[in-house]
């Protein structure tokens, strides 16, 4: 019965383990942007930035634009 106290109480409960996941999905999320990154200037030092690990190729500059610490091309990634 929707308004009922124990109703309340759950949806409270659900709403706590809705809010804890969606920061735990944030820090991963984080995380692996991080490492992205740091990929990123380590290929950038060895002059290896803004080639595709898969095909070889340039990855398209708008492609960088939008995502600085991409490592494929836009064909390579299927889009
Ligand atoms: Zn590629």
């Amino acid at each position: 019965m929707i308004g009922s106290a124990g109703v309340q109480e759950t949806l409270q409960l659900r709403r706590e383990e809705l809010l804890e996941r969606a920061e735990r999905a944030r820090d991963e999320a984080a995380r692996a942007e991080i490492a992205q990154i740091d990929t990123a200037l380590a290929r950038l030092e060895r002059g290896e930035y803004g080639i595709c690990v898969l095909c070889g190729n340039d990855i398209e500059m708008t492609r960088l634009a939008a995502v600085p610490y991409a490592d494929r091309c836009q064909s390579c990634v299927g889009h």
